[in-house]
Protein backbone atom coordinates (compact mmCIF):
# COMPACT_ATOMS: atom_id res chain seq x y z
CA UNK A 1 0.00 0.00 0.00
CA UNK A 2 1.44 3.41 -0.72
CA UNK A 3 0.45 6.27 1.01
CA UNK A 4 1.06 10.66 0.41
CA UNK A 5 1.16 12.35 3.25
CA UNK A 6 0.81 16.26 3.23
CA UNK A 7 1.31 17.80 6.71
CA UNK A 8 0.80 21.91 5.54
CA UNK A 9 1.56 24.30 8.30
CA UNK A 10 0.78 27.54 8.23
CA UNK A 11 3.67 28.52 6.18
CA UNK A 12 5.20 25.87 5.35
CA UNK A 13 4.32 22.06 3.49
CA UNK A 14 6.06 18.98 3.67
CA UNK A 15 4.61 16.13 2.50
CA UNK A 16 6.21 11.96 2.03
CA UNK A 17 5.68 9.35 0.42
CA UNK A 18 5.03 5.90 2.81
CA UNK A 19 4.55 2.20 1.62
CA UNK A 20 3.75 -0.94 3.05
CA UNK A 21 5.23 -3.66 1.69
CA UNK A 22 3.10 -6.41 0.31
CA UNK A 23 2.12 -8.81 3.37
CA UNK A 24 3.54 -6.40 5.87
CA UNK A 25 2.49 -5.40 8.96
CA UNK A 26 2.56 -1.41 10.19
CA UNK A 27 5.98 -1.79 11.25
CA UNK A 28 7.38 -2.76 8.10
CA UNK A 29 6.12 0.73 6.93
CA UNK A 30 9.20 2.13 5.09
CA UNK A 31 9.41 6.02 3.49
CA UNK A 32 10.09 6.30 -0.04
CA UNK A 33 10.17 9.96 -0.64
CA UNK A 34 9.55 13.27 1.39
CA UNK A 35 9.82 17.05 -0.05
CA UNK A 36 9.10 20.21 2.26
CA UNK A 37 8.93 23.82 1.10
CA UNK A 38 9.11 27.44 3.70
CA UNK A 39 9.84 30.62 3.80
CA UNK A 40 7.55 31.65 1.24
CA UNK A 41 7.97 35.16 -0.60
CA UNK A 42 7.40 37.28 -3.45
CA UNK A 43 11.13 35.55 -4.93
CA UNK A 44 9.43 31.96 -4.26
CA UNK A 45 10.49 29.52 -1.37
CA UNK A 46 12.94 27.11 -0.25
CA UNK A 47 12.17 23.42 -1.32
CA UNK A 48 14.10 20.32 0.15
CA UNK A 49 13.82 16.60 -1.58
CA UNK A 50 15.15 13.00 -1.31
CA UNK A 51 15.32 11.02 2.16
CA UNK A 52 18.15 12.50 2.99
CA UNK A 53 18.18 15.99 4.23
CA UNK A 54 18.59 17.00 0.79
CA UNK A 55 20.00 20.20 -0.57
CA UNK A 56 17.76 23.44 -0.56
CA UNK A 57 16.45 24.52 -3.34
CA UNK A 58 14.88 27.64 -4.47
CA UNK A 59 11.50 27.20 -6.19
CA UNK A 60 9.20 29.65 -7.77
CA UNK A 61 6.07 29.16 -5.71
CA UNK A 62 5.12 32.34 -3.72
CA UNK A 63 2.25 30.47 -1.51
CA UNK A 64 1.24 27.42 0.14
CA UNK A 65 -1.08 26.83 -3.04
CA UNK A 66 1.30 27.11 -5.78
CA UNK A 67 3.99 24.98 -3.81
CA UNK A 68 1.01 21.89 -3.39
CA UNK A 69 -0.39 22.14 -6.69
CA UNK A 70 3.41 21.66 -7.64
CA UNK A 71 3.66 18.56 -5.85
CA UNK A 72 2.24 16.04 -8.34
CA UNK A 73 4.76 16.92 -10.96
CA UNK A 74 7.39 16.27 -8.59
CA UNK A 75 6.50 13.05 -7.70
CA UNK A 76 5.81 12.27 -10.77
CA UNK A 77 9.77 13.59 -12.14
CA UNK A 78 11.18 11.30 -8.80
CA UNK A 79 9.29 7.85 -10.62
CA UNK A 80 6.44 8.17 -7.46
CA UNK A 81 2.96 6.45 -8.89
CA UNK A 82 0.53 3.96 -7.44
CA UNK A 83 -0.66 6.40 -4.92
CA UNK A 84 -3.59 4.50 -3.04
CA UNK A 85 -4.26 7.16 -0.67
CA UNK A 86 -4.01 10.80 0.80
CA UNK A 87 -3.13 11.08 4.43
CA UNK A 88 -3.87 15.20 5.96
CA UNK A 89 -2.74 16.64 9.27
CA UNK A 90 -5.41 18.49 10.27
CA UNK A 91 -4.95 19.88 13.81
CA UNK A 92 -8.31 20.36 15.42
CA UNK A 93 -10.37 17.61 15.53
CA UNK A 94 -12.02 18.96 18.10
CA UNK A 95 -14.08 15.91 20.55
CA UNK A 96 -15.44 14.17 17.98
CA UNK A 97 -12.49 12.77 15.74
CA UNK A 98 -10.51 10.17 17.68
CA UNK A 99 -8.82 8.34 15.14
CA UNK A 100 -8.19 8.33 10.99
CA UNK A 101 -11.26 9.48 9.70
CA UNK A 102 -12.38 9.66 5.94
CA UNK A 103 -12.78 13.00 4.37
CA UNK A 104 -16.09 13.25 3.28
CA UNK A 105 -18.54 16.61 2.85
CA UNK A 106 -19.79 16.05 5.91
CA UNK A 107 -16.52 15.56 7.91
CA UNK A 108 -14.72 18.80 5.94
CA UNK A 109 -17.78 20.83 6.78
CA UNK A 110 -17.46 19.84 10.59
CA UNK A 111 -13.31 20.32 10.36
CA UNK A 112 -14.15 24.13 8.87
CA UNK A 113 -16.91 25.02 11.45
CA UNK A 114 -13.71 24.12 14.05
CA UNK A 115 -11.26 26.73 12.42
CA UNK A 116 -12.10 29.49 14.64
CA UNK A 117 -10.26 27.13 17.52
CA UNK A 118 -6.96 27.03 15.24
CA UNK A 119 -7.22 30.15 13.22
CA UNK A 120 -3.80 29.71 11.95
CA UNK A 121 -3.40 25.96 11.18
CA UNK A 122 -7.14 24.28 9.94
CA UNK A 123 -7.63 26.81 7.22
CA UNK A 124 -3.67 25.92 5.77
CA UNK A 125 -4.58 21.73 6.37
CA UNK A 126 -7.43 22.61 4.67
CA UNK A 127 -6.43 24.30 1.61
CA UNK A 128 -4.17 21.33 1.02
CA UNK A 129 -7.28 18.89 1.02
CA UNK A 130 -8.97 21.18 -1.14
CA UNK A 131 -5.69 20.71 -3.62
CA UNK A 132 -5.35 16.95 -3.42
CA UNK A 133 -8.63 16.70 -4.35
CA UNK A 134 -8.63 18.54 -7.14
CA UNK A 135 -5.15 16.65 -8.33
CA UNK A 136 -6.64 13.29 -7.11
CA UNK A 137 -10.25 13.49 -7.32
CA UNK A 138 -10.61 9.43 -7.46
CA UNK A 139 -8.15 8.99 -4.40
CA UNK A 140 -9.56 8.48 -0.89
CA UNK A 141 -8.12 11.21 1.02
CA UNK A 142 -8.05 10.79 5.07
CA UNK A 143 -7.60 13.45 8.20
CA UNK A 144 -5.57 12.57 11.18
CA UNK A 145 -5.67 14.65 13.86
CA UNK A 146 -3.49 16.52 16.28
CA UNK A 147 -6.16 16.27 18.77
CA UNK A 148 -6.92 12.76 18.50
CA UNK A 149 -4.54 11.43 21.15
CA UNK A 150 -5.46 13.62 23.82
CA UNK A 151 -9.05 12.70 23.65
CA UNK A 152 -8.19 10.12 26.26
CA UNK A 153 -7.20 12.99 29.19
CA UNK A 154 -9.67 12.86 31.73
CA UNK A 155 -12.49 15.76 32.80
CA UNK A 156 -10.18 17.15 35.55
CA UNK A 157 -7.05 18.21 32.78
CA UNK A 158 -9.56 18.97 29.94
CA UNK A 159 -12.53 21.13 31.71
CA UNK A 160 -11.84 25.00 32.58
CA UNK A 161 -13.59 25.97 36.00
CA UNK A 162 -15.71 28.63 33.45
CA UNK A 163 -19.72 29.03 33.84
CA UNK A 164 -21.89 25.97 32.56
CA UNK A 165 -23.65 27.60 30.17
CA UNK A 166 -19.31 28.05 28.52
CA UNK A 167 -18.87 24.56 29.04
CA UNK A 168 -22.01 23.51 27.17
CA UNK A 169 -21.18 25.75 24.45
CA UNK A 170 -17.87 24.01 24.01
CA UNK A 171 -15.12 25.53 26.00
CA UNK A 172 -12.99 22.42 27.18
CA UNK A 173 -9.17 21.48 26.72
CA UNK A 174 -8.00 19.68 23.64
CA UNK A 175 -4.55 19.68 23.34
CA UNK A 176 -2.40 19.71 20.07
CA UNK A 177 0.60 17.94 18.22
CA UNK A 178 -0.87 14.30 19.59
CA UNK A 179 0.50 13.13 16.39
CA UNK A 180 4.05 13.98 17.41
CA UNK A 181 3.67 13.10 21.02
CA UNK A 182 1.93 9.75 20.32
CA UNK A 183 5.17 8.77 17.84
CA UNK A 184 7.86 10.51 19.93
CA UNK A 185 6.06 8.11 22.58
CA UNK A 186 6.36 4.74 21.00
CA UNK A 187 9.78 5.62 20.12
CA UNK A 188 11.11 6.43 23.42
CA UNK A 189 9.37 2.82 24.58
CA UNK A 190 11.17 0.77 22.04
CA UNK A 191 14.65 2.80 22.73
CA UNK A 192 13.84 1.91 26.39
CA UNK A 193 13.13 -1.89 25.54
CA UNK A 194 9.85 -0.99 27.62
CA UNK A 195 6.35 -1.60 26.88
CA UNK A 196 4.78 1.81 26.68
CA UNK A 197 1.65 0.44 28.24
CA UNK A 198 4.29 0.90 32.16
CA UNK A 199 6.06 3.92 31.67
CA UNK A 200 5.15 7.69 32.52
CA UNK A 201 6.58 9.93 30.13
CA UNK A 202 6.09 13.56 29.21
CA UNK A 203 6.71 14.63 26.04
CA UNK A 204 8.11 18.19 25.11
CA UNK A 205 8.11 18.82 21.27
CA UNK A 206 9.71 22.33 20.90
CA UNK A 207 9.17 23.58 17.25
CA UNK A 208 8.01 26.86 16.07
CA UNK A 209 4.74 25.64 18.28
CA UNK A 210 5.65 24.19 21.67
CA UNK A 211 3.88 21.73 24.06
CA UNK A 212 4.14 19.61 26.62
CA UNK A 213 2.70 15.85 27.48
CA UNK A 214 2.00 13.90 30.06
CA UNK A 215 1.32 10.15 28.69
CA UNK A 216 0.80 7.82 31.94
CA UNK A 217 0.80 3.81 31.20
CA UNK A 218 0.36 4.38 27.18
CA UNK A 219 -1.82 7.30 27.07
CA UNK A 220 -1.76 11.32 26.99
CA UNK A 221 -3.94 12.51 30.27
CA UNK A 222 -2.62 15.86 30.42
CA UNK A 223 -1.24 18.41 27.73
CA UNK A 224 0.05 21.78 27.25
CA UNK A 225 -2.01 23.17 25.14
CA UNK A 226 -5.85 24.04 25.30
CA UNK A 227 -8.96 24.46 23.78
CA UNK A 228 -6.72 26.42 21.06
CA UNK A 229 -2.90 26.03 20.21
CA UNK A 230 -2.32 28.98 22.32
CA UNK A 231 -1.79 27.98 25.57
CA UNK A 232 0.71 26.56 27.83
CA UNK A 233 4.86 26.93 26.79
CA UNK A 234 6.57 30.21 24.98
CA UNK A 235 6.42 29.70 21.55
CA UNK A 236 7.73 31.04 17.93
CA UNK A 237 5.03 33.63 17.73
CA UNK A 238 2.56 32.64 20.43
CA UNK A 239 2.68 33.18 24.02
CA UNK A 240 1.85 30.06 25.57
CA UNK A 241 0.01 31.00 29.15
CA UNK A 242 -1.42 34.17 30.02
CA UNK A 243 -3.52 35.32 32.47
CA UNK A 244 -7.24 35.79 31.22
CA UNK A 245 -7.83 39.07 32.82
CA UNK A 246 -5.39 40.58 30.69
CA UNK A 247 -8.23 40.81 28.09
CA UNK A 248 -10.02 43.14 29.75
CA UNK A 249 -7.17 45.42 31.30
CA UNK A 250 -5.87 45.76 27.12
CA UNK A 251 -9.75 46.26 25.84
CA UNK A 252 -10.37 48.80 28.94
CA UNK A 253 -6.97 50.55 28.80
CA UNK A 254 -5.15 50.21 25.58
CA UNK A 255 -8.36 50.32 23.76
CA UNK A 256 -7.74 47.39 21.87
CA UNK A 257 -10.03 45.17 20.28
CA UNK A 258 -10.40 41.51 20.42
CA UNK A 259 -9.56 40.68 16.85
CA UNK A 260 -6.34 43.18 18.04
CA UNK A 261 -5.37 41.30 21.17
CA UNK A 262 -6.08 37.59 19.89
CA UNK A 263 -3.32 38.67 16.43
CA UNK A 264 -0.73 39.33 19.03
CA UNK A 265 -0.95 36.68 21.05
CA UNK A 266 -0.92 34.69 18.02
CA UNK A 267 1.49 36.27 15.79
CA UNK A 268 3.52 38.57 18.15
CA UNK A 269 4.11 37.20 21.26
CA UNK A 270 6.58 34.41 22.45
CA UNK A 271 9.98 34.64 21.19
CA UNK A 272 9.44 37.41 18.29
CA UNK A 273 7.27 39.52 21.03
CA UNK A 274 10.42 39.13 23.83
CA UNK A 275 12.92 39.79 20.94
CA UNK A 276 11.77 40.56 17.56
CA UNK A 277 12.72 36.96 16.55
CA UNK A 278 10.74 34.01 16.15
CA UNK A 279 13.86 31.75 15.94
CA UNK A 280 15.56 30.60 18.20
CA UNK A 281 18.84 29.96 16.42
CA UNK A 282 18.45 34.30 16.17
CA UNK A 283 17.50 34.35 19.62
CA UNK A 284 20.76 32.05 21.44
CA UNK A 285 23.33 34.02 18.95
CA UNK A 286 21.90 37.24 20.62
CA UNK A 287 21.90 36.14 23.92
CA UNK A 288 25.07 34.73 23.49
CA UNK A 289 26.33 38.27 22.07
CA UNK A 290 25.12 39.74 25.47
CA UNK A 291 21.63 40.90 24.26
CA UNK A 292 19.59 40.82 27.88
CA UNK A 293 16.19 40.20 26.34
CA UNK A 294 17.41 37.28 24.15
CA UNK A 295 19.13 36.24 27.73
CA UNK A 296 15.24 36.56 29.31
CA UNK A 297 13.70 35.21 26.29
CA UNK A 298 15.52 31.85 27.14
CA UNK A 299 14.88 31.89 30.90
CA UNK A 300 11.54 32.04 30.51
CA UNK A 301 11.26 30.02 27.58
CA UNK A 302 13.12 27.20 29.54
CA UNK A 303 11.44 28.24 33.15
CA UNK A 304 8.07 27.35 31.40
CA UNK A 305 9.03 24.34 30.42
CA UNK A 306 10.71 23.23 33.76
CA UNK A 307 7.33 24.22 35.44
CA UNK A 308 5.08 22.15 33.14
CA UNK A 309 7.78 19.09 33.44
CA UNK A 310 7.13 19.45 37.53
CA UNK A 311 3.51 19.77 36.92
CA UNK A 312 3.13 16.59 34.78
CA UNK A 313 5.26 14.24 37.23
CA UNK A 314 2.96 15.54 40.25
CA UNK A 315 0.17 14.83 37.80
CA UNK A 316 1.33 11.23 37.06
CA UNK A 317 2.42 10.52 40.44
CA UNK A 318 6.22 9.84 39.08
CA UNK A 319 8.33 10.14 35.87
CA UNK A 320 10.18 7.17 33.65
CA UNK A 321 11.72 9.46 30.84
CA UNK A 322 11.73 12.67 28.89
CA UNK A 323 11.71 13.27 25.72
CA UNK A 324 12.75 16.24 23.84
CA UNK A 325 11.94 16.67 20.00
CA UNK A 326 10.72 19.44 17.97
CA UNK A 327 13.54 22.01 15.90
CA UNK A 328 14.98 23.32 19.30
CA UNK A 329 14.01 20.13 21.34
CA UNK A 330 16.91 17.98 19.16
CA UNK A 331 18.67 20.51 18.03
CA UNK A 332 19.51 22.80 21.33
CA UNK A 333 21.58 21.21 23.75
CA UNK A 334 21.70 24.77 25.80
CA UNK A 335 18.05 24.71 25.94
CA UNK A 336 18.12 20.86 26.69
CA UNK A 337 20.16 21.79 29.60
CA UNK A 338 18.59 25.01 30.50
CA UNK A 339 15.38 23.07 30.62
CA UNK A 340 16.31 20.42 33.28
CA UNK A 341 18.79 22.57 35.35
CA UNK A 342 17.59 22.13 38.76
CA UNK A 343 16.07 19.45 38.78
CA UNK A 344 18.12 16.73 39.80
CA UNK A 345 15.32 16.70 43.14
CA UNK A 346 13.89 14.44 41.23
CA UNK A 347 16.07 12.14 39.79
CA UNK A 348 16.79 13.97 36.65
CA UNK A 349 19.97 15.16 35.03
CA UNK A 350 21.69 15.36 32.22
CA UNK A 351 24.80 14.17 31.21
CA UNK A 352 26.88 17.12 29.61
CA UNK A 353 29.15 15.30 27.28
CA UNK A 354 26.03 12.91 25.88
CA UNK A 355 23.36 16.23 26.31
CA UNK A 356 26.75 17.72 23.33
CA UNK A 357 26.86 14.90 21.35
CA UNK A 358 23.66 13.80 20.49
CA UNK A 359 23.21 12.81 16.74
CA UNK A 360 19.94 12.22 14.90
CA UNK A 361 18.73 10.84 11.80
CA UNK A 362 18.24 7.20 11.13
CA UNK A 363 15.26 7.30 13.13
CA UNK A 364 17.88 7.40 16.55
CA UNK A 365 16.71 7.86 20.29
CA UNK A 366 19.70 8.90 22.20
CA UNK A 367 19.72 8.94 26.14
CA UNK A 368 21.31 11.48 27.63
CA UNK A 369 20.40 11.56 31.36
CA UNK A 370 23.57 11.21 33.62
CA UNK A 371 24.75 7.72 34.26
CA UNK A 372 22.70 6.40 37.17
CA UNK A 373 20.35 8.85 37.26
CA UNK A 374 16.51 7.30 37.49
CA UNK A 375 15.06 9.67 35.30
CA UNK A 376 15.34 8.58 31.68
CA UNK A 377 16.35 11.71 29.01
CA UNK A 378 15.97 11.39 25.20
CA UNK A 379 16.14 13.24 22.25
CA UNK A 380 14.03 12.05 18.67
CA UNK A 381 13.18 13.34 15.73
CA UNK A 382 9.49 13.61 15.49
CA UNK A 383 7.98 11.42 12.62
CA UNK A 384 4.56 13.33 12.36
CA UNK A 385 4.05 12.27 8.73
CA UNK A 386 5.42 8.46 9.41
CA UNK A 387 2.65 8.25 12.01
CA UNK A 388 -0.09 10.03 9.70
CA UNK A 389 0.58 7.37 7.53
CA UNK A 390 0.11 4.54 9.71
CA UNK A 391 -2.64 5.61 11.11
CA UNK A 392 -4.43 6.08 7.64
CA UNK A 393 -3.33 2.50 6.61
CA UNK A 394 -4.95 1.20 9.43
CA UNK A 395 -7.83 2.67 8.70
CA UNK A 396 -7.93 1.74 5.26
CA UNK A 397 -7.13 -1.58 6.47
CA UNK A 398 -10.12 -1.99 9.00
CA UNK A 399 -12.82 -1.77 7.14
CA UNK A 400 -15.19 1.59 6.79
CA UNK A 401 -12.11 3.08 8.94
CA UNK A 402 -14.65 1.91 12.11
CA UNK A 403 -13.39 -0.22 14.85
CA UNK A 404 -12.65 -3.96 13.99
CA UNK A 405 -15.46 -5.80 16.13
CA UNK A 406 -14.16 -9.11 17.70
CA UNK A 407 -16.65 -11.92 19.64
CA UNK A 408 -15.53 -12.25 23.23
CA UNK A 409 -15.22 -15.62 24.71
CA UNK A 410 -15.77 -15.98 28.54
CA UNK A 411 -13.14 -19.10 29.45
CA UNK A 412 -14.33 -20.52 32.74
CA UNK A 413 -11.84 -22.55 34.91
CA UNK A 414 -10.69 -25.31 32.98
CA UNK A 415 -7.67 -27.52 32.38
CA UNK A 416 -5.62 -29.14 29.48
CA UNK A 417 -4.31 -32.56 30.27
CA UNK A 418 -0.91 -34.32 29.04
CA UNK A 419 -1.04 -37.93 28.71
CA UNK A 420 0.76 -39.29 32.06
CA UNK A 421 -2.28 -37.22 33.86
CA UNK A 422 -5.01 -38.66 31.93
CA UNK A 423 -3.53 -41.98 32.94
CA UNK A 424 -3.11 -41.19 36.61
CA UNK A 425 -6.83 -39.45 36.82
CA UNK A 426 -8.57 -42.28 34.45
CA UNK A 427 -6.32 -45.16 34.57
CA UNK A 428 -3.31 -46.44 32.67
CA UNK A 429 -4.41 -45.90 28.62
CA UNK A 430 -7.85 -44.31 28.94
CA UNK A 431 -9.25 -42.24 26.39
CA UNK A 432 -10.99 -39.13 27.00
CA UNK A 433 -14.62 -38.45 25.28
CA UNK A 434 -14.58 -35.62 23.26
CA UNK A 435 -17.99 -33.93 24.04
CA UNK A 436 -18.62 -30.94 22.49
CA UNK A 437 -16.65 -28.94 20.11
CA UNK A 438 -14.84 -25.57 21.02
CA UNK A 439 -14.74 -22.80 18.01
CA UNK A 440 -10.87 -23.34 17.39
CA UNK A 441 -10.45 -25.80 14.58
CA UNK A 442 -10.04 -29.50 16.39
CA UNK A 443 -10.22 -28.52 20.05
CA UNK A 444 -13.13 -29.79 21.78
CA UNK A 445 -14.50 -29.95 25.61
CA UNK A 446 -14.44 -33.31 26.78
CA UNK A 447 -17.53 -35.46 28.86
CA UNK A 448 -14.81 -35.89 31.52
CA UNK A 449 -14.56 -33.39 34.93
CA UNK A 450 -11.78 -32.69 37.39
CA UNK A 451 -11.48 -31.77 40.95
CA UNK A 452 -8.85 -29.09 41.50
CA UNK A 453 -7.50 -29.01 45.25
CA UNK A 454 -5.84 -26.74 46.79
CA UNK A 455 -4.58 -25.78 50.96
CA UNK A 456 -7.79 -24.14 51.29
CA UNK A 457 -10.13 -25.96 49.36
CA UNK A 458 -11.75 -27.46 46.15
CA UNK A 459 -13.41 -26.63 43.35
CA UNK A 460 -15.61 -29.68 41.39
CA UNK A 461 -16.68 -30.35 37.95
CA UNK A 462 -13.77 -28.63 36.73
CA UNK A 463 -13.57 -28.86 32.34
CA UNK A 464 -10.94 -30.83 30.58
CA UNK A 465 -10.16 -29.40 27.03
CA UNK A 466 -8.89 -30.98 24.51
CA UNK A 467 -6.50 -32.49 22.54
CA UNK A 468 -3.82 -33.29 24.80
CA UNK A 469 -0.97 -31.25 25.49
CA UNK A 470 2.79 -32.41 25.95
CA UNK A 471 2.36 -30.59 29.65
CA UNK A 472 -0.93 -30.19 31.96
CA UNK A 473 -2.26 -26.61 32.09
CA UNK A 474 -4.64 -25.66 34.52
CA UNK A 475 -6.25 -22.21 34.11
CA UNK A 476 -8.31 -20.92 36.79
CA UNK A 477 -9.26 -16.61 37.45
CA UNK A 478 -7.93 -15.00 40.48
CA UNK A 479 -11.42 -15.35 42.70
CA UNK A 480 -10.25 -19.19 42.08
CA UNK A 481 -6.92 -18.80 43.46
CA UNK A 482 -8.56 -17.50 46.34
CA UNK A 483 -10.87 -20.44 46.78
CA UNK A 484 -8.06 -22.84 46.69
CA UNK A 485 -5.99 -20.43 48.42
CA UNK A 486 -3.21 -20.67 45.46
CA UNK A 487 -1.72 -17.46 43.95
CA UNK A 488 -1.57 -18.08 40.38
CA UNK A 489 0.26 -15.56 37.88
CA UNK A 490 -1.43 -14.52 34.52
CA UNK A 491 0.61 -16.01 32.24
CA UNK A 492 0.49 -16.73 28.67
CA UNK A 493 -1.23 -20.20 27.39
CA UNK A 494 2.38 -22.51 27.93
CA UNK A 495 4.57 -20.39 29.62
CA UNK A 496 4.57 -22.65 33.03
CA UNK A 497 8.32 -22.23 34.11
CA UNK A 498 8.36 -21.42 37.89
CA UNK A 499 4.09 -21.32 37.80
CA UNK A 500 2.82 -22.99 41.22
CA UNK A 501 1.75 -26.78 42.01
CA UNK A 502 -1.52 -27.82 42.10
CA UNK A 503 -3.65 -31.14 42.85
CA UNK A 504 -6.07 -32.60 40.55
CA UNK A 505 -8.29 -35.78 41.52
CA UNK A 506 -9.82 -38.09 39.23
CA UNK A 507 -12.16 -41.01 39.75
CA UNK A 508 -9.26 -43.32 39.55
CA UNK A 509 -6.39 -41.38 41.50
CA UNK A 510 -5.19 -37.65 41.64
CA UNK A 511 -1.99 -35.71 39.64
CA UNK A 512 0.32 -33.22 41.14
CA UNK A 513 1.72 -31.02 38.72
CA UNK A 514 2.51 -27.01 38.37
CA UNK A 515 1.26 -25.31 35.39
CA UNK A 516 -1.38 -23.09 37.61
CA UNK A 517 -2.08 -20.02 35.94
CA UNK A 518 -4.46 -17.40 35.27
CA UNK A 519 -4.56 -17.01 31.31
CA UNK A 520 -3.56 -13.68 29.84
CA UNK A 521 -6.28 -12.00 28.13
CA UNK A 522 -5.83 -12.91 23.83
CA UNK A 523 -7.24 -12.73 20.75
CA UNK A 524 -6.88 -15.85 18.59
CA UNK A 525 -6.36 -14.00 14.79
CA UNK A 526 -5.99 -15.93 11.73
CA UNK A 527 -3.44 -14.65 9.87
CA UNK A 528 -5.93 -13.19 6.95
CA UNK A 529 -7.67 -10.78 9.75
CA UNK A 530 -4.02 -9.99 11.48
CA UNK A 531 -2.73 -9.13 8.06
CA UNK A 532 -5.84 -6.67 7.17
CA UNK A 533 -5.56 -4.70 9.98
CA UNK A 534 -1.88 -4.49 10.30
CA UNK A 535 -1.13 -6.76 13.34
CA UNK A 536 1.56 -9.42 14.07
CA UNK A 537 1.52 -12.42 16.69
CA UNK A 538 3.02 -10.39 19.82
CA UNK A 539 1.24 -7.27 19.42
CA UNK A 540 -0.83 -6.11 22.13
CA UNK A 541 -4.00 -3.40 21.46
CA UNK A 542 -6.86 -2.66 23.62
CA UNK A 543 -10.11 -3.66 23.25
CA UNK A 544 -13.54 -2.11 24.38
CA UNK A 545 -16.27 -3.59 25.61
CA UNK A 546 -19.91 -2.15 25.71
CA UNK A 547 -21.98 -3.77 27.42
CA UNK A 548 -25.41 -2.70 29.11
CA UNK A 549 -23.76 -0.26 32.09
CA UNK A 550 -20.75 -1.56 32.61
CA UNK A 551 -18.61 -1.25 29.57
CA UNK A 552 -15.00 -1.53 29.97
CA UNK A 553 -11.62 -1.29 28.02
CA UNK A 554 -9.10 -4.10 28.53
CA UNK A 555 -5.23 -2.92 28.00
CA UNK A 556 -2.75 -5.01 27.02
CA UNK A 557 -4.90 -7.80 25.51
CA UNK A 558 -2.06 -9.91 23.55
CA UNK A 559 -2.47 -10.72 19.65
CA UNK A 560 -1.87 -14.76 19.17
CA UNK A 561 -1.89 -15.20 15.01
CA UNK A 562 -2.05 -18.32 13.97
CA UNK A 563 -2.99 -19.39 9.85
CA UNK A 564 -6.65 -20.65 10.84
CA UNK A 565 -7.57 -19.45 13.96
CA UNK A 566 -10.90 -18.33 14.59
CA UNK A 567 -10.84 -14.96 15.47
CA UNK A 568 -11.85 -14.33 18.71
CA UNK A 569 -10.88 -12.95 22.25
CA UNK A 570 -10.73 -14.76 25.60
CA UNK A 571 -11.41 -13.36 28.79
CA UNK A 572 -12.27 -15.16 32.61
CA UNK A 573 -15.26 -14.92 34.42
CA UNK A 574 -13.37 -12.34 36.54
CA UNK A 575 -13.06 -10.04 34.11
CA UNK A 576 -16.18 -11.26 32.11
CA UNK A 577 -17.90 -10.13 35.87
CA UNK A 578 -15.94 -6.98 36.35
CA UNK A 579 -17.02 -5.31 32.18
CA UNK A 580 -21.16 -7.05 33.18
CA UNK A 581 -20.94 -9.72 30.33
CA UNK A 582 -24.21 -11.65 29.80
CA UNK A 583 -24.82 -13.36 26.43
CA UNK A 584 -22.84 -12.87 23.14
CA UNK A 585 -20.97 -9.90 23.50
CA UNK A 586 -18.40 -8.20 20.78
CA UNK A 587 -15.06 -6.31 21.77
CA UNK A 588 -14.27 -2.91 19.55
CA UNK A 589 -10.37 -3.26 18.77
CA UNK A 590 -10.01 0.39 18.36
CA UNK A 591 -7.39 1.90 16.17
CA UNK A 592 -4.65 2.44 18.57
CA UNK A 593 -2.81 -1.14 18.45
CA UNK A 594 0.18 -0.83 20.20
CA UNK A 595 2.97 -1.69 17.50
CA UNK A 596 5.23 -4.36 19.31
CA UNK A 597 9.04 -2.95 19.47
CA UNK A 598 11.17 -3.60 15.94
P1 LIG B 1 7.73 23.58 13.15
O1 LIG B 1 7.00 23.65 14.45
O2 LIG B 1 7.37 24.70 12.22
O3 LIG B 1 7.79 22.23 12.51
P2 LIG B 1 10.50 23.09 13.82
O4 LIG B 1 10.20 21.87 14.58
O5 LIG B 1 11.29 22.98 12.56
O6 LIG B 1 9.23 23.97 13.55
O7 LIG B 1 11.31 24.05 14.83
C1 LIG B 1 11.69 25.35 14.47
C2 LIG B 1 12.47 25.94 15.63
O8 LIG B 1 13.63 25.13 15.86
C3 LIG B 1 12.96 27.34 15.33
O9 LIG B 1 12.80 28.15 16.48
C4 LIG B 1 14.43 27.13 15.08
O10 LIG B 1 15.18 28.24 15.42
C5 LIG B 1 14.73 26.00 16.04
N1 LIG B 1 16.01 25.36 15.71
C6 LIG B 1 16.35 24.66 14.61
N2 LIG B 1 17.68 24.33 14.67
C7 LIG B 1 18.16 24.83 15.83
C8 LIG B 1 19.44 24.84 16.48
N3 LIG B 1 20.48 24.24 15.93
N4 LIG B 1 19.56 25.47 17.66
C9 LIG B 1 18.51 26.09 18.22
N5 LIG B 1 17.28 26.12 17.68
C10 LIG B 1 17.11 25.51 16.49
Amino acid sequence: MRILVFNAGSSSLKFGVYDIPRGGGLVQMQQCFKGSFDRFGAGGCDYRAGLDEGTVTRAPYTDLASATQAVPDMLARAGITGIEAVGHRIAHGGAEFTAATALSAEVLEKIHALTPLAPLHNPANLKAVEIARDVWPDLPQWAVFDTSFHLTNPARAVTYAVPQHWRDAGLRRFGFHGTSHKYVAQRAAEALGRELRDLRLISLHLGNGASACAVALGESIDSSMGMTPLEGLVMGTRSGDVDPGLFGYLSRQMGLGITEIEDALYRDSGLKGLTGSSDMRDVEDRAAAGDADAQLAINIYAYRARKYIGAYAAAMGGLDALIFTGGIGENSPSMRRRICDGLEFMGLKLDHDRNMAVELGAHAAPQIQAYGTRVNVLVTETAEQLMIAREVAQAIRTPQGEALRIPIAVSARHVHLSQCAVDALFGPGYELTPDKPLRQKGHWAARERVVLHGPKGEIANVAILGPLRDRTQVEISRTDGFALGIDAPVRQSGALDGTPHIRLIGPAGQYDTNGLIIAARHIHMNSADAQQIGLSDGDTVNVTLTTSGRGLTFGGVLIRVTDNAFTEMHIDTDEANAAGISGAVEGELSGEAVLRST
